[in-house]
């Protein structure tokens, strides 16, 4: 293998590059991203650049110099052709013998009329186009309570503005952390004085004389104002340049255990989905650490010094809201019982089991309790050895 392509070069991109260079790799090594700027931590784009509490130098990795990577930026990726071991690069053809897809995810399109005022948040250039509309707005209405929903709100909180969050479920984030920790957290919310409104459906914008929204109208027939509007419905993995490419794409780029996807070819980051070994499951995980873990994983996939059993991955994230840090560590996919580890002076921690196993463990405002229970969850204990626990 003398050179490799990295797809996207964010941080499982960068992570694979420093991988491959960690491990001895010599030969070329070409980046190719749409996004112009370097690496940066994109979990900022939802707290501190929107806020306008960080600026985009201050979250940016500069590519590494010693990295001797050649980037192509400002171009986008348009094919992929696997016979011919190239890929399309705004029409030009560009070889590779290894190539490692890590171009992400894109935020889900608002499914309403497009309108000025209306936004969507995915990277530092839409928090920079948000920032300042937020900060002239009074009303923010944010249609979804997802995480970047629910970071927004406290953002737009801080920032003295009145808010209302839509959400179709009946409890935030229910599907992900059960229903528990959904309220606990949606009492968060309220008690800020967000007005979190669930198991309600947008009909549509509505524009004002200026053409600028104005409102939103929901299926029951209210309307609501609002200055600004944030459609934050979720994110598709950035597939589209790979459609013609013979790849199943099924589920973002579908890879083996080992994060292959094809003879010389690897995925990591929100991008791909693999069976993680630790849990016997496919998963796609759209986390900061994942990524990171992930991009170098698949780099040693491509020389050959990946462990065989597969990329056996406990998935951690957090997130920061009105200054409460919520984490969590493990997978809660099809978890059939959980259990409160701590529910007193602010704290409140949950572990999760499936088949009487521990599998997961989130906690707000729990300080060192979630990681400290990172080994248990890799070592998935009985959950009885946690704590009493209920079914789900
Ligand atoms: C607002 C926000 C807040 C978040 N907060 C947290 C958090 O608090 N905690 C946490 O754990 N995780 C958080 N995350 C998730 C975390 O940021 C992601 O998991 C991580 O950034 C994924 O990295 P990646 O390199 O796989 O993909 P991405 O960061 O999506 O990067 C993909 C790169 O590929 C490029 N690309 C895509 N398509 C093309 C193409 N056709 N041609 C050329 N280039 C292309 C893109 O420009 C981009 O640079 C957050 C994400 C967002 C959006």
């Amino acid at each position: 293998m003398r050179s490799v392509v990295i797809a996207g070069g964010a941080i499982a991109g960068l992570s694979a590059a420093r991988e491959l260079r960690r491990a001895g790799f010599q030969g070329r090594i070409q980046v190719v991203d749409q996004d112009r700027r370097g690496p940066y931590r994109r979990p900022e784009v939802s707290k501190g650049l929107l806020e306008g509490r960080l600026g985009v130098d201050s979250v940016t990795t500069p590519w590494p110099a010693d990295l001797n990577v050649d980037r192509m930026l400002g171009v986008r990726l348009t094919g992929l052709d696997l016979a011919a071991r190239t890929v399309q690069v705004e029409g030009r053809e560009v070889p590779f013998d290894g190539l490692v897809i890590a171009t992400g995810c894109a935020a889900r399109r608002s499914p309403y009329e497009a309108m000025a005022g209306v936004h969507t948040l995915r990277s530092a250039e839409d928090a920079e186009r948000l920032r300042p509309e937020l900060a002239a707005a009074t009303k923010i209405v944010i249609v979804g309570a997802g995480f970047i929903g629910l970071e927004v709100a406290s953002v737009a909180w801080k920032l003295g503005k009145s808010v209302t969050l839509l959400e179709a479920a009946e409890i935030p984030l229910a599907r992900v952390l059960g229903d528990d920790f959904g309220e606990h957290l949606a009492g968060i919310h309220r008690a800020h004085g967000v007005d979190l409104r669930t198991g309600v459906t947008v009909a549509g914008l509505v524009a004002g004389a200026s053409g600028r929204v104005s409102s939103v109208e929901l299926t029951s027939g209210e309307t609501i104002a609002a200055d600004v509007v944030l459609v934050a419905i979720g994110s598709e993995p950035a597939t589209g340049w790979l459609r013609d490419s013979g790849l199943d794409l099924s589920m973002g780029v579908v890879c083996d255990e080992t994060c292959a996807v094809a003879d010389g070819v690897v995925a990591a980051g929100d991008v791909a989905s693999w069976i993680n070994p630790l849990y016997q499951r496919r998963m796609r995980v759209e986390h900061w650490t994942n990524a990171v873990e992930q991009g170098a994983y698949a780099a040693r996939r491509l020389l050959g010094t990946h462990d065989p059993t597969g990329f056996a991955s406990v998935p951690y994230f957090w997130s920061d809201q009105y200054g409460v840090k919520l984490q969590c560590v493990g997978s809660t996919l099809g978890h059939d019982q959980y259990a409160v580890l701590d529910h007193s002076d602010g704290r409140f921690l949950v572990a999760y089991g499936r088949a009487g196993r521990l599998v997961c463990v989130a906690g707000m405002n729990a300080g060192a309790a979630v990681m400290k229970h990172r080994a248990m969850v890799l070592r998935a204990v009985p959950l009885a050895e946690v704590s009493a626990v209920s079914a789900v």
